[in-house]
């Protein structure tokens, strides 16, 4: 008997462009939601544009987070509670997101994604993790009912965050070759139609990498949309797998013995450098990966990320240690092997 089922959820409404964030209570207003929105931001977003976002609606109140923790999420559930939100509206890089989307999906709700920044994949996404005491909580929560993203906005956050957006996306390369591998030698669920719009999210980027240069309101354009395509790619997966393989592990295992050194999306542009490399040898597309991120202001090397050459070979030997997910590290990158990876490829400089 044929007894499979799948469920793919989407955002309803996706609106990209310049000056769309006056678009926002229109966007909300065609969901039709019940009760009242409650705003999570971070101090920098509600100013920039927070006012803005409130006169569309009906004077909702804010809740204003500092840091991506418990605390933070624990705080906005229980202010949630209190005002019996119907939805939640999250407006910020990624902080706010992330803590909007867990405490959402705690207390059964929905939220709007209103990115201020296009720095991470997560802003479109159900997938979120947030740092707990020595390792990450991540959860699968579903996505945005709608994403409102103002190009112009995102044009002036700070030229760092839209790098690490880009790089976030270059390394879907790595992500859908893991999860291939994963498929063929652990039976990974895989999503063909997944995977290929991923590549093609990736490749798009590249592609277009001349044309992505600071303050451009076209580059948040392009890397919005990819974002976009990106998140869909793991709606449709039902997974992280599309985006996120051994160069994500390697992220959070550097996250974890170097912490706050680096932006999320530089470090696992790196890993995706070092993973490539891993599946393809001298062979791969680590020299185009490479290419890319250099080209667009991306850091390509462990001194560039602010690491040290240990950490970085820390990081590599001991990040398929993080979680259940198979990946090319398979059960663990020797020491030495993960020296001439991230010799070759440049990443470390060693004689
Ligand atoms: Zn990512």
């Amino acid at each position: 008997m044929f007894d499979k089922s799948t469920w793919i959820k989407l955002p309803r409404n996706v609106v990209v462009g310049h000056g769309v964030i006056e678009e926002l209570g229109q966007a909300v207003a065609e969901l039709h939601l019940h009760g009242d929105p409650l705003v999570v931001t971070s101090p920098t977003p509600n100013e920039l544009a927070g006012d803005r976002l409130r006169a569309q609606l009906d004077d909702p109140t804010t809740v204003t987070i500092e840091s991506a923790s418990f605390d933070s999420i624990e705080r906005v559930v229980e202010v949630a509670r209190d005002v019996d939100a119907g939805y939640l509206i999250a407006l910020g890089g990624g902080k706010p997101i992330d803590i909007a989307k867990m405490a959402a999906d705690e207390i059964d709700r929905g939220f709007v994604s209103v990115p201020t920044a296009a720095s991470h994949d997560g802003i479109v996404s159900g997938r979120s993790s947030i740092p707990e005491g020595d390792s990450r909580h991540s959860i699968a929560a579903d996505p945005p009912l709608a994403v409102v993203a103002d190009t112009e906005v995102i044009a002036r956050a700070p030229w760092e965050l839209t790098t690490a957006g880009c790089a976030d996306i270059i390394s879907n390369y790595t992500a859908v070759q893991d999860w291939r591998l994963a498929h063929r030698l652990k039976n990974v669920e895989y999503s063909e139609y997944a995977a290929a719009l991923s590549e093609m999210t990736a490749e798009m980027l590249v592609d277009n990498a001349a044309s992505i240069r600071p303050n451009l309101e076209e580059s948040a354009w392009i890397v919005v949309k990819a974002l976009v395509s990106s998140g869909v790619a793991m709606s449709i997966a039902g997974s992280s797998r599309p985006a996120s393989g051994a160069e994500h592990l390697f992220s959070h295992q550097l996250d974890r013995i170097a912490p706050n050194k680096a932006l999320h999306g530089h470090q696992v542009g790196v890993g995706s450098i070092l993973t490539e490399y891993l599946h393809s040898g001298d062979g791969g597309r680590w020299r185009a990966i490479r290419q890319a991120l250099d080209s667009i202001d991306a850091p390509t090397t462990a001194d560039e990320l602010g690491v040290s050459d240990d950490e970085v070979l820390e990081a590599l030997t001991t990040a398929h240690e993080i979680r259940d997910r198979y990946t090319i590290l398979g059960n663990g990158v020797d020491l030495d092997a993960a020296v001439e990876t991230a010799t070759v490829t440049g990443v470390i400089d060693r004689e």
